[in-house]
C-alpha cells in the first residue's frame, strides 16, 4: 500500500511542485562490482517553478542492495550559463535501512564520478552545511525521492 501512495503521489507531485525534474541523457546499466546486479546512473536537470533552469544532479543506485543507498551529486547555481563558475556541487547519500533513512553529505572525495566539471566547485561537507541554500538542497532532495520516477520506482520496491 505505502509503494501504491508512494507512486501516484510522485506523479503528481512532478508537475504541480516547487521542482520540475527533467531527464537527461540515458545511461546504460552497468554489472554492481560486488553483486553483479544492475547499477543505474540517472542524469537529471531541475527547474524552478518559475521554469528557470536551476540545478542538475546524477543519481546512481543498484538493484537488490538492502540499504537502498542512492548516491547523488547536486550542482546548484546558474545552469543558463555554460560556464560552470557560479556553480556548487553536494554530495549527498540517501539510505533506507528499516526505520531509519534520509540523506548524508559527504565530502566529495566520496562521489562515485571523478568530479564532473560541469557541477562547478565541489563543496566540503562543513560548507555544504553552511551554504546559504542548503535548505534548498534538502527540499529538492525530498522532491527526488517522490518527483524522479525512476528514483520512486526503486525505492518503491523493499529490497530482499
Ligand atoms: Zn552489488
Amino acid at each position: 500500500m505505502q509503494s501504491f501512495i508512494r507512486s501516484i503521489f510522485g506523479l503528481g507531485r512532478k508537475h504541480v511542485g516547487r521542482f520540475r525534474i527533467e531527464a537527461g541523457d540515458y545511461h546504460e546499466p552497468k554489472a554492481c562490482a560486488c553483486c553483479g546486479r544492475l547499477v543505474h546512473s540517472l542524469t537529471r536537470f531541475v527547474s524552478d517553478a518559475n521554469g528557470d533552469a536551476m540545478a542538475a544532479y546524477y543519481a546512481t543506485y543498484t538493484d537488490g542492495h538492502p540499504d537502498q543507498q542512492i548516491r547523488l551529486i547536486i550542482g546548484l547555481g546558474e545552469w543558463w550559463s555554460d560556464e560552470p563558475t557560479n556553480r556548487r556541487a553536494f554530495t549527498i547519500w540517501y539510505r533506507n535501512v528499516g526505520e531509519n533513512y534520509g540523506f548524508m553529505l559527504r565530502d566529495p572525495e566520496d562521489n562515485p564520478w571523478d568530479g564532473a566539471a560541469i557541477f562547478g566547485k565541489y563543496l566540503t561537507r562543513a560548507e555544504a552545511l553552511a551554504d546559504a541554500e542548503i535548505a534548498t538542497i534538502w527540499a529538492l532532495c525530498d522532491e527526488i525521492v517522490v518527483g524522479d520516477p525512476e528514483i520512486s520506482r526503486f525505492l518503491a520496491v523493499k529490497q530482499a
